[in-house]
């Protein structure tokens, strides 16, 4: 914000003045977790390209054909996992676990850790699920302060890292078959579309002087 304030001090004047809970993550009262939506919508397009101009009727088919085929992946690609997480939580962590191994804590009682070291100190309360530096009360995957604070208590990372990023929930959402349509036969690519014949102004005259005439 005060590199924005520097560059466009109206619009940070008015980005303040709007809810920031409608803009900032860190704000949202909901839980947004740490998934990119636009990504799929990008990969969408990407797909539909192929199928540019062909009837309605064969759109769906290609659609359905592709999405049972990348369902088919995933969840065979999930089945595959032997970690605890998805493929990039679990990178995500040993990032995080790189660092913390250069910082030091100190307990304060059950739930609560001091850690030092990093770009700042930082208190990790696991009963609020939080961290000062924010990262871990946004996305529940912890940040390397609490990852220090979790491997000096001697608890297993499972019990702080939110259940949705398990790899069983990555199977449970691509468990469902997208199945062909074998009933009616598709109309075929080879087919094309052609737009209706308009009906023009001329005409349309011609039929109000032919009834007033
Ligand atoms: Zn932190």
């Amino acid at each position: 914000m005060a590199s924005l304030t520097n560059v466009n001090p109206a619009l940070a004047a008015y980005l303040n003045e709007a809810d920031p809970a409608l803009w900032y993550r860190v704000y949202c009262p909901g839980d947004r977790y740490n998934i990119k939506t636009s990504n799929i919508a990008e990969s969408i397009t990407s797909m539909l390209k192929k199928a540019k101009g062909y009837p309605i009727t064969y759109l769906i088919e290609f659609i359905t054909k592709n999405l049972g085929r990348w369902y088919w992946k995933r969840r065979e690609d999930a089945l595959s996992l032997t970690t605890t997480f998805s493929r990039g939580v679990e990178y995500l962590l040993a990032v995080r676990e790189h660092y913390a191994d250069m910082m030091t804590v100190k307990r304060i009682d059950v739930w609560r850790f001091h850690v030092h070291g990093g770009q700042r100190d930082c208190l990790v309360d696991f009963e609020e699920k939080s961290c000062s530096c924010g990262v871990f009360g946004v996305e529940k995957i912890p940040c390397s302060h609490a990852i220090k604070a979790v491997k000096s208590a001697g608890w297993h990372m499972s019990t702080v890292v939110e259940a949705y990023y398990r790899k069983d929930y990555v199977y449970v959402s691509y468990a469902t078959n997208i199945m062909p349509n074998v009933e009616h036969a598709p109309i075929g690519p080879d087919i094309r579309c052609i737009p209706p014949i308009p009906k023009r102004n001329w005409q349309a005259k011609e039929s109000l002087v032919g009834l007033h005439g």
